[in-house]
């Protein structure tokens, strides 16, 4: 997919006004009513169904008028808004190819002004199950979009704040720049996924790496959960480093055993595999054993001397707190199964578009500032629309 943000350069003050007006009504309706928006916008020089109808031509904005008049954003119209917020606060000025679709998001490379690039993560968390309402129009309609919007949010600030707060101690992540909505800007891995890695020069150095990062991050009172070929990226000196953090769940999470040990058997049979690497087979570790590792040498979750209460205390700092931790957690267990095959997660590694970077010099005549001046437009807005609808948000 190509993130078209040549519209971007084209749109007004206005658009973005009645683009963050669809937003904000959304947060209690599926399809926000017309004359909502209307009122919500309050453009100055009124136009607000000619807005509408530009957003609508450049499909930022989904119609639908089965119950009453009204819209909703697209994935694409969400997208524009968080980049927009992203290139007013100067993190970026460029868009360009696409390096990656995930299981849940879609990843662009993005540039400064002084040429540095930076990759962006847009979440699309809920997608999968988002494609599986839509075929059955009826059911669930209204969580499903309320969901969608809410959720990558939310896995955007985990993953932002996870990405910090493990960096902080040291562990082989991206860089944490910024995030805004459903978008994380980090530093760009120069590397490869594993699983499109066929060889290296010291497959055990790298194994026993990874597996080393496991326990750690064990030890930090934290299991990935995910940690996979996919999710971990390699370069040309064999450096690993890991990315991907929206599904981490603490040591004390009920299921933190299985998680440990899915993590961990993910990685065996990766090498077991790839790099003819040979393991026994898992046995089961004996309760209460001092041991590191059982028979098989998997380490063994229950010898990991854990520190507990790193995700509470660290991440509630970031602004990431213990019911986003949990309504995250229960979307996730939720979906288990729900995922995209791994042909088509591999297929999607290598899109590129030769194009490369779209600028985006944005409407000259609002400096960065403006973003501050969106943000307290943003807040008016929203006390507007609270006392419109009568939400107590
Ligand atoms: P998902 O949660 O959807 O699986 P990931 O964070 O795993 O998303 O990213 C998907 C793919 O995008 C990765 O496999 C990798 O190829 C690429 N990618 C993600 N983050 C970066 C990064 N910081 N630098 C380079 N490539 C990245
Ligand atoms: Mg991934």
């Amino acid at each position: 997919m190509k993130l078209d943000v040549d519209v971007l350069r084209y749109l007004s003050k206005d658009d973005f006004r009645v683009l963050t007006a669809v937003e904000m009504g959304m947060r209690n309706h599926e399809i926000v009513p017309s004359d909502l928006i209307d009122r919500i916008a309050s453009l100055k020089h009124g136009g607000t169904y000619k807005v509408l109808k530009n957003l609508l031509k450049h499909k930022l904005l989904h119609h639908d008028s089965s119950k009453y008049d009204g819209f909703r954003l697209t994935y694409l119209g969400y997208d524009f808004l968080a980049i927009k917020t992203m290139v007013n606060r100067g993190v970026f000025t460029a868009v360009g190819r696409q390096i990656g679709v995930g299981k849940e998001s879609d990843i662009f490379e993005v540039a400064c002004e002084d040429g540095t690039v930076m990759a962006m993560k847009l979440h699309r968390l809920g997608r999968t199950s988002f494609r599986a309402v839509k075929s059955k129009r009826d059911y669930l309609r209204h969580r499903s979009s309320y969901n969608w919007l809410y959720l990558s949010r939310l896995a955007a600030l985990k993953e932002f704040a996870f990405m910090k707060a493990l960096e902080e101690h040291g562990f082989p992540v991206p860089n944490a720049v910024d995030c805004n909505r459903h978008c994380v800007v980090m530093s760009l891995i120069q590397g490869y996924p594993l699983v499109q890695v066929k060889q290296l020069q010291n497959p055990e150095t790298v194994f026993d790496t990874i597996i080393g990062l496991v326990v750690r991050l064990a030890e930090h009172g934290l299991i990935h959960c995910d940690f996979n070929e996919f999710n971990i990226m390699i370069d040309d000196d064999e450096k690993v480093t890991m990315i991907d953090f929206p599904q981490m769940v603490s040591v004390s999470h009920r299921n933190a055993q299985m998680y440990f040990d899915r993590d961990i058997e993910c990685i065996f049979k990766f090498f077991g595999k790839r790099f003819n690497m040979s393991f026994e087979e898992q046995s089961d570790d004996i309760d209460g054993s001092e041991v590191d590792e059982d028979e098989s040498g998997r380490p063994s979750f229950s010898s990991i001397t854990k520190t507990a209460g790193f995700l509470d205390k660290e991440l509630a700092a970031s602004g990431f707190t213990r019911k986003d931790q949990d309504d995250i957690e229960k979307f996730i267990e939720g979906n288990a199964g729900d995922d995209v095959s791994d042909d088509e997660h591999e297929s999607g590694l290598c899109q590129t578009n030769i194009k490369g970077f779209d600028s985006l010099h944005l409407d000259q005549k609002e400096p960065t500032s403006s973003c501050n001046e969106e943000e307290q437009g943003y807040e008016n807005q929203h006390s507007l629309e609270a006392g419109l609808t009568g939400n107590p948000e």
